[in-house]
């Protein structure tokens, strides 16, 4: 996950989600820009979430 703005990868997640559930809101450490990403992209630990809505 890289932001959009300035093309860093040293962001972090904020908030799980945002305005959309797909999405969540991410912080960018370099230029210290919020921005929405897809959860989906990052989304690695959770294997076998079909009945986890
Ligand atoms: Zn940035």
């Amino acid at each position: 996950m890289r932001c959009p703005f300035c093309e860093s990868d040293d962001v972090e997640v904020v908030a799980p989600f945002a305005g959309q559930i797909i999405t969540c809101q991410v912080r960018c450490r370099a230029c210290n820009t919020y921005f929405e990403a897809i959860r989906e992209e990052f989304e690695s630990s959770t294997t076998s979430s079909a009945d986890d809505r």
